[in-house]
């Protein structure tokens, strides 16, 4: 099912998030699930001045290079291990638009975007985001 969601509707559910800073506002991938933020795609090697328009429209796998998503039908330890991985190489500039939640603009234009993430979901990347910069 597709929703709609106004702007204002939107920067609502992302406050509700209560993180620290915009860095860490989060959406979900549609096709592999990871919760990711303009923070975690920086980290996965996107542009830092450039990675706005990346939030919600490009899973952070296309910036690690992490490959495509394996099918839910497959098994097996390679692809076990493939789903350890952060991210999976999507994007909604393809030719599929598979999509729940698009967002109307102030002219009534629809844009597709990621699913806005849980307040627990985006709080918990904010902390995964700390301890691996903290690591490196
Ligand atoms: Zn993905």
């Amino acid at each position: 099912m597709r929703t709609q969601t106004t702007i204002e509707q939107l920067h609502a559910r992302f406050k509700a998030q209560h993180v620290t800073s915009r860095n860490h506002i989060a959406v979900k991938c549609p096709i592999c699930g990871t919760v990711q933020s303009m923070a975690s795609l920086i980290k996965a090697g996107a542009p830092t001045d450039e990675v706005e328009p990346h939030l919600g429209f490009s899973c952070e796998g296309r910036f690690s290079n992490a490959g495509p998503w394996p099918s839910d039908k497959r098994r097996g330890k390679i692809v076990e291990a493939r789903r350890l991985v952060r991210g999976c190489d999507w994007t909604l500039g393809g030719l599929f638009r598979i999509h729940t939640l698009e967002v109307i603009d102030a002219e009534g234009k629809p844009h597709p975007m990621f699913e806005v993430a849980s307040p627990e979901e985006a709080k918990a990347l904010e902390l995964l985001m700390a301890k691996k910069m903290g690591e490196s």
